[in-house]
């Protein structure tokens, strides 16, 4: 695909490209399995001498053509997807951690991705030092450890809307020798690209605005080729050294920029398996496709929204970062030049109870464990997402107790100022 087309046009393009008489539409490869004629064919792709489709747990053409349209449309050299953005980052983190390993993560991130990492990650022996997104340079250097492997953020935080300044990250991260991976689910790569801006590694939960339209849970991981694994050699053996599961060959020598995405499609999804169902990667495909025009019309009605909100007497304050005055509005203009996303949050003058209250009031907005479809949801995360985490975990991920989380969809924005109003009305 020609690198020059713009992002819209790599949305409706990209990926699939259908030769002299076969499917203008993706096909979904529903099987297992693909045949060959004689097993010296098939050996070569077991040893990665060939590439080529042998079982979908590790390549699958239709996931194959949706994770190349991701890849075009974030700048990268190649992308995987994965069975959910859970999988995604898991392995997005463990394709260069292993036991004894360190990383550094923004608090102000997902609370499915705060517990990965700071539980679960640390059962496998890999341990996590939360910072704040806000933390200078000098700060940030100072979580830094010789067993450092690498930094973690996400572009917006879910549900904190924190703007990730990813320049000051991937300075100081490359300033330790070690990549920056960004979780850009929000922005999407219609309205930022990580990789434009230092990052080296990029994961999104397609199971969001890709996909679009709440049907499919999904993840990708997306690999820029430009982090320099050789200069690091010590510090990525997994890379850098013989992998003993295929006959010693070494990923960087073998793959080049590419390294990093074969390690995790032939080793990590070989061995834990949480492959995207095809089917669920032509609905993701299905949402790409209009993937820029939706981004538009999130954005536009989640700005009037959340002006409306800034004005209501009843509304205690609103975090966006399109709203002049907002903390993160500076690192919105600079990252986020087209619009940030549809999601927002808000508190309710009164009580945590109020807020529970309010969300019982809405008429079309529904409560949904949910963010980032075409129909506008609401979710209080203290009672629901982020209901395992602390009172003090809930602050230092940038949760407020009172916080509502509203994820504006594509109705016209006036019924959903409507709703809203008899809400508050109520209230
Ligand atoms: C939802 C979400 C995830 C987890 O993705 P799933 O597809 O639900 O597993 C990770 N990161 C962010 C920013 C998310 O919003």
């Amino acid at each position: 695909m020609n690198k020059k087309l713009s992002v819209s046009t790599i949305c409706v393009q990209g990926g699939w490209q259908p030769k002299n008489g076969e499917p203008r539409i993706l096909p979904i490869y529903q099987s297992t399995t693909f045949k060959y004629d004689t097993t010296e064919q098939m050996a070569r792709l077991f040893d990665l001498e060939e590439s080529g489709y042998f079982y979908t747990r590790l390549q699958n053409p239709t996931n194959d053509a949706v994770a190349s349209k991701i890849a075009a449309l974030e700048g990268g050299v190649g992308a995987m997807l994965t069975s959910s953005g859970q999988a995604a980052n898991f392995y997005a983190v463990f394709n260069i951690c292993e036991a004894g390993d360190h990383f550094i993560s923004s608090s102000a991130i997902y609370g499915g991705t705060f517990n990965l990492f700071g539980v679960t990650m640390k059962k496998l022996g890999i341990e996590c030092t939360f910072v704040d997104p806000d933390a200078s340079e000098e700060e940030l250097a100072k979580a830094f450890r010789p067993n450092t492997k690498l930094v973690f953020g996400e572009t917006i935080a879910n549900p904190g809307m924190n703007v990730l300044d990813i320049e000051k990250f991937a300075r100081v991260a490359h300033a330790h020798g070690v990549p920056l991976i960004v979780d850009n689910t929000f922005a999407t790569p219609v309205n930022c690209r990580p990789l434009e801006w230092g990052a080296d590694i990029v994961t999104h939960s397609t199971t969001k605005y890709m996909d679009g339209h709440a049907t499919s849970v999904g993840g990708v991981l997306v690999d820029g080729g430009k982090f320099d694994w050789d200069a690091h050699a010590d510090k990525f053996p997994g890379l850098t050294t013989p992998d003993a599961s295929y006959h010693g060959l070494t990923y960087t020598k073998k793959f080049g920029n590419a390294a990093y995405l074969t390690k995790a499609t032939a080793q990590l999804m070989r061995d834990m398996g949480s492959i995207q169902s095809p089917f669920n990667a032509f609905l993701v495909n299905l949402g790409l496709e209009t993937l820029h025009l939706r981004m538009q019309r999130h954005c536009e009605n989640a700005q009037k929204v959340a002006e409306y909100l800034q004005s209501h007497p009843k509304v205690a304050w609103v975090r966006y970062c399109g709203l002049e005055g907002d903390k993160y509005y500076e690192l919105g203009k600079k990252y986020l030049s087209n619009g940030s996303c549809g999601v927002l949050s808000f508190g309710v003058k009164g009580s945590r109870d109020d807020a529970a209250r309010l969300m019982d009031n809405f008429k079309f907005i529904a409560i949904v464990t949910h963010v980032a479809d075409v129909r506008t949801c609401v979710l209080h995360p203290a009672s629901h997402t982020h209901r395992q985490l602390s009172d003090e975990q809930l602050i230092e991920a940038g949760v407020a107790p009172d916080l509502i989380r509203l994820s504006v969809g594509i109705e016209d924005v006036d019924d959903i100022i409507a709703d809203l109003e008899q809400a508050l009305a109520a209230l």
